[in-house]
């Protein structure tokens, strides 16, 4: 029998309990909330937290609940055996992080970079810090010195590739993993000296980052993770930049490429240039420069139409 296991907070249970109040039943089994049983599925909530959902359409009734579970993993993400000690902002680090997953038009960007612990003073006077605190007009200048100085690998997903992969039914996750491994093995290849640690701007659970790469002949294993890992060690603050420089070059490119300013992130102004593409260019540009599968894609296509009717009339 099919069956689903979600953990949720107790406020989340309350919830459930009243959501599923017409199906509630008198017994319930020994350290449990309550048991609801409808039709098609059966569900028991414990005292840990625990919801199990069982019978045919325990995945149809768990999925209601998922992001609710989603989110409570979200919180618990930090406490993880891959952390880096404190000290490590004083090691020498290959650091890596990625830059646009989250818009609609451009690559994904990968890099990592390498800094010893005494190339440190030097990068903290260049201004290396957050990319995400940091102008475009910063990262540029700031990039281009690093480029000089820093060994570092830095990869770009172009849009094709990155919809071809999307519809074969990889998820980003999977590519991101690939990526940052595949920066950091060309940047130990690049270094002549051992470094003292790795970190990962950390988009994923460890385990999940392992599971993604586990069809990879070549896997780094010896890694730690931490979100705001920029913070914690100027390597993954330079990887940053370096990300967001390529990035901001790639966005200028398509945008000439389409003739018309492309706009960041995933929000109406996306639509609205998406949908002026469409009407202008064609609907098969879209592929060549944005992440078809993001809601912005279906909007777009829906205003366009709403555009083309509207100067009809
Ligand atoms: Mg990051």
């Amino acid at each position: 029998m099919a069956h689903v296991v979600l953990h949720l907070s107790m406020e989340q249970m309350e919830k459930l309990k009243s959501y599923y109040d017409p199906f509630l039943r008198e017994n319930k089994p020994a350290g449990s909330i309550f048991v609801a049983k409808l039709p098609d599925c059966t569900i028991t909530a414990y005292r840990t937290g625990k919801v199990l959902f069982q019978g045919k359409a325990a995945e149809k009734e768990a999925s209601v609940w998922q992001s609710d579970s989603t989110d409570r993993s979200e919180k618990q993400k930090k406490q993880h055996n891959w952390l880096p000690p404190a000290s490590i902002q004083n090691e020498s680090v290959i650091g890596s992080d990625e830059v646009g997953t989250g818009d609609y038009f451009g690559p994904i960007t990968v890099a990592a970079a390498f800094v010893s612990r005494e190339q440190i003073p030097l990068l903290t006077e260049l201004g290396v810090k957050d990319s995400k605190t940091l102008s475009d007009a910063s990262i540029i200048t700031i990039a281009k010195q690093l480029i000089s100085i820093i060994p570092y690998s830095l990869l770009t997903l172009h849009n094709e590739k990155y919809n071809e992969l999307q519809e074969a039914g990889m998820n980003q996750g999977k590519m991101k993993a690939m990526l940052h491994n595949r920066a950091i093995i060309n940047v130990m290849n690049k270094i002549e000296r051992k470094h003292d640690s790795i970190l990962i701007d950390q988009f994923t659970e460890p385990e999940q980052y392992f599971r993604y790469l586990q069809s990879d002949q070549n896997v780094v294993k010896d890694v730690y993770f931490a979100t705001n890992a920029e913070q914690l060690h100027i390597s993954v603050a330079a990887a940053s930049i370096l990300a967001r420089y390529r990035f901001l070059q790639e966005i200028d490119a398509l945008s000439k490429k389409c003739g018309m300013p492309l706009p960041k992130g995933a929000g109406n102004p996306v639509d609205k240039t998406a949908a002026k593409l469409i009407i202008e260019k064609g609907e098969n540009l879209l592929r060549q420069c944005a992440k078809l599968h993001f809601a912005n894609t279906e909007k777009a296509k829906k205003l366009a139409n709403r555009m083309r009717n509207h100067s009809s009339d």
